[in-house]
């Protein structure tokens, strides 16, 4: 009888243990709402960007921060926030996502992008995607419109088309200081007779976002054209759900650099795994990753994080990163090491 009873409590405490990822936690949350988001690291000094283009930078920046804050404000979810910021930063020529991505070595826009939502885990992603307006809709589309999680080329192009996600001529995507930027690193390569990747002054210029909401939830995203030069179809870490992008109980997070290094330290999860394992608040955890592992190992970057209690962290190892986070108490918009 004892021992029946005691199964009883064990079965129940492991069915509750089972259910954990699809709770959203919502007690002793330190901010009521929280956003934090990059729009990429990399090679970004005041010596080579000028006043004007500054205040452009600066000027999105806070365009996309009001939008999630509008949204989160009013008792929104962090999927629309997440989704309707990067928007605004795919649509903006600024960023390598979206319009302005960068282009391959054959001339074309590939992009990629991702989403994850961390109360149950469900995630989307496309990869290699030519004629989608805005790739992180299609990423959302695969998350809450398919049983898959990661859709690449034609047919991640299909799956959004029949989800009724905007598709556009890829001439769209084109903008004369991306395709300088090719024809420059083309020259430089016939020149050096080394790819883009080894060329010491590439840079990046993702975008993404994390956000949570009123309701404890925490999503992330991220969307980017990937690396000027690429080829041979490669696709980076922003697609790759626990590289690029990840979201659970414990935090969100969006990274943005050289991804090949950020899919082999699987960068994204790493954090909330130290977090869990190692006990490490969020700051430390992505400090560790940043600037430790990926220093030593050569990886280029930076990330956007932000645990359950709206705790916030943006450690890059560049020179900068476009970055912005709002909670209700505070703001903050910047470019540098500042
Ligand atoms: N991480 C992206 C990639 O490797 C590039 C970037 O963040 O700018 O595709």
């Amino acid at each position: 009888m004892k021992l029946t009873i005691l199964s009883i409590c064990f079965l129940i405490v492991l069915s509750c243990k089972v259910q954990e990822p699809n709770k959203v936690i919502k007690k002793m949350t330190k901010h009521k709402y929280a956003l934090v988001l990059h729009g990429g690291a990399g090679t970004i000094s005041k010596s080579n960007l000028s006043a004007e283009v500054e205040q452009q930078y600066l000027t999105k920046l806070n365009e996309a921060i009001d939008k999630g804050e509008s949204i989160l404000k009013s008792g929104g979810t962090s999927l629309d926030a997440v989704t309707q910021v990067i928007m605004i930063l795919e649509d903006s020529p600024l960023f390598n996502a979206g319009k302005g991505a960068v282009f391959t070595h054959d001339g074309i826009n590939e992009m990629d992008a991702s989403i994850m939502q961390g109360s149950d885990l469900n995630a989307g992603a496309v990869g290699g995607v030519t004629n989608i307006k805005n790739p992180i809709l299609a990423a959302r589309a695969v998350m809450e419109k398919s049983d898959h999680v990661f859709m690449v080329g034609s047919g991640a192009e299909e799956f959004a088309n029949m989800s009724g996600v905007e598709t556009i001529n890829p001439g769209y995507f084109r903008t004369e200081r991306r395709w300088n930027s090719l024809q420059r690193i083309l020259e430089k390569e016939k020149e050096t007779g080394l790819t883009e990747m080894e060329l010491p002054d590439s840079k990046f210029g993702t975008v993404g976002a994390v956000a949570l909401d009123i309701h404890g939830e925490i999503v992330a995203g991220t969307s980017t054209g990937g690396m000027t030069n690429k080829r041979y179809k490669r696709i980076g870490d922003s697609p790759v759900i626990g590289a690029g992008t990840y979201a659970d109980n414990t935090c969100g997070v969006s990274c943005t650099g050289h991804g090949e290094y950020f899919i082999r330290y699987a960068v994204a999860h790493d954090v909330s795994a130290m977090m869990n394992y190692k006990n490490l608040s969020l700051s430390e955890a992505a400090d560790q990753v940043i600037n430790k592992k990926l220093v030593e190992a050569g990886g280029s970057g930076g990330l956007i994080a932000l645990d359950r209690y709206g705790n916030i962290t943006m450690p890059f190892n560049t020179s900068g990163m476009y970055r912005a986070y709002l909670t209700p108490e505070e703001r903050f918009v910047g470019i540098y090491n500042e």
